[in-house]
């Protein structure tokens, strides 16, 4: 099963993800989080995608399709989750034809619908500890000591892009380039629209019983 993840920064896309990963086995592919990998190996491709990162632009069609198209060549039997990846109508385009040159498919795209008053929020207020990995929020998850981790690991951090005004940025940016592909999608009849202002359970839970469907209905 191939899954298209769309919705804006904050939307909750992330931790919605490993419910897909954990439940459904399927395997996770963030173009985010690989550009981060390439960051810290300081790839060539890392450094032409930067100033783009940075600012809360989108990087160039041409890099990210290099990129993701290497990853979709990989992707086994188990299915994948893609977040973050299609964001414009040409990598959408890209994406159809290099799936079908592996015989498959976007099986179903979800839409993660949130209020943009509360995505700044929800964004400025995270951190993660780079030691242990855990997630924490200013405002909802808070760690016991401001800006430190609770395993002792020490200060916290934050993506340097999930500040506000590169936050802004960001939602801006979906909204001019990455919410026509609702559309686009809906010509192919595939997509799920979801609401991300309720709780995380109440999101895992829709989700669970759409992803529930589409398993049906592939059987
Ligand atoms: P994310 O972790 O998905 O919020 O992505 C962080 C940043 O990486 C974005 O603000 C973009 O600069 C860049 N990026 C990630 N995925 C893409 C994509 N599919 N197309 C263009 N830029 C991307």
């Amino acid at each position: 099963m191939i899954v298209v993840f769309l919705g804006p920064p904050g939307a909750g896309k992330g931790t919605q993800c490993k419910l897909l990963v954990d439940r459904y086995k399927l395997q996770h592919l963030s173009s985010g989080d690989i550009l981060r990998r390439e960051r810290k190996e300081g790839t060539e491709l890392a450094k032409r995608a930067q100033s783009f990162m940075d600012s809360g632009a989108l990087v160039p069609d041409d890099l990210i399709v290099e990129m993701m198209s290497r990853e979709i060549k990989q992707i086994g039997d188990g299915g994948v989750v893609l977040d973050g990846f299609p964001r414009t109508l040409g990598q959408a385009q890209e994406l159809d034809k290099a799936l079908a040159r592996v015989g498959k498919r976007v099986d179903v795209v979800l839409d993660l619908q949130v209020d943009d008053g509360k995505l700044e929020e929800r964004v400025t207020g995270r951190r993660s500890c780079t030691k242990c990995g855990a997630a924490y929020h200013t405002t909802f998850n808070p760690p016991k000591q401001s800006e430190q981790c609770d395993a002792g690991c020490g200060a916290l951090s934050q993506r340097p892009d999930d500040t506000a005004e590169v936050v802004r940025n960001r939602i801006k940016t979906y909204h001019e380039q990455t919410s026509a592909l609702v559309e686009y999608y809906e010509r192919q009849g595939n997509v799920a629209h979801l609401d991300g202002n309720v709780d995380i359970e109440g999101v895992s839970r829709r989700l669970g019983e759409l992803i529930d469907a589409c398993v049906m209905e592939a059987k």
